[in-house]
């Protein structure tokens, strides 16, 4: 993981599932990053237990109030940040908060299509368009030409799910809401990249397999991907990837997942 190193990034949902392992991993790391904010939506309540249990241990672990789908909740999130940061900006965040309702089509509701694309999708939105001036400060502080995770970066957490062209296990889950969330986030990914390219900021779309986590157990299989062996992958892929590789949808093991 050489290849990677930032000196502040913020996970959204980083109580549990993929976004804790995040956080555990950028942790663990041998030049652990000066910064890890950590958004969370209760972080005094039960499901946040682990995250305060390694805020206890890790001085450079801040966890931060943040519902991804409250525009005010982002903004006060983004100003925290600031005052943590400083002058350097944030280099790298990670959109994972997500949900999903796990229903055939014909019970989709108004309100689980509301609900998931406000989160889903508007949430990262607003969140790139909150932190945008921490990253691009982050930008214009790193050396080097050309863009990287390392530099300033936005991550999007997609999932296969969204894919017109392969709509990954429709026979076991259906979850339309939820694919049509992912697919838009897409969209948002490739709108990112076209718009931030001129402020040095990379942008990608991860799927991170099916994982072991609540969602990923949510319609009753067990998914074969654990939480470490997918954010070890990320992080790897997260580390090798270069200018040419903006506004693209790749998966935990660095494989192009088609749109
Ligand atoms: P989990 O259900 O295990 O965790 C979801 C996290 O998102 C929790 O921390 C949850 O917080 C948080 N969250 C949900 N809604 C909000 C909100 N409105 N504001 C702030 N935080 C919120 O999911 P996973 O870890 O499995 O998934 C993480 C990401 O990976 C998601 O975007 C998901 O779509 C994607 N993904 C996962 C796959 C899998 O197999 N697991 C496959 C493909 C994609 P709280 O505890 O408060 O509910």
């Amino acid at each position: 993981m050489a290849g990677l190193r930032v000196r502040s990034l913020l996970v959204t949902g980083a109580n549990r599932g993929i976004g804790l392992g995040l956080v555990q991993h950028f942790l663990k790391m041998p030049n652990p990053p000066q910064w890890v904010f950590a958004g969370c939506r209760d972080p005094k309540g039960q499901r946040a237990k682990e995250l305060q249990n390694l805020a206890s241990k890790h001085p450079n672990l801040v966890i931060v109030p943040l519902e991804v789908a409250s525009p005010v909740s982002i903004k006060v999130a983004a100003t925290t940040v600031r005052e943590h940061v400083g002058g350097s900006g944030l280099n790298l965040l990670i959109n994972n908060a997500g949900i999903a309702k796990i229903t055939l089509l014909e019970n989709e509701t108004p309100e689980d299509m509301t609900e998931t694309y406000t989160t889903n999708t508007v949430g990262p939105l607003l969140m790139g368009q909150a932190f945008l001036p921490l990253l691009k400060k982050a930008a214009q502080g790193s050396p080097g030409s050309g863009l990287s995770c390392s530099k300033a970066a936005i991550v999007n957490m997609s999932s296969i799910g969204g894919s017109i062209t392969n709509p990954y296990a429709w026979e076991m889950i259906q979850a339309s809401s939820y694919r049509c969330s992912k697919a838009a986030l897409n969209m948002l990914t490739k709108c990112q990249s076209l718009a931030y390219k001129e402020h040095g900021i990379f942008c990608v779309a991860l799927h991170p397999g099916w994982v072991q986590t609540d969602m990923g157990s949510s319609a009753g299989h067990t998914p074969p991907v654990t939480v470490d062996d997918s954010v070890t992958g990320m992080l790897k892929v997260l580390s090798s990837l270069s200018e040419k590789d903006t506004g693209t949808f790749l998966d935990w093991e660095g494989k192009v997942v088609p749109w």
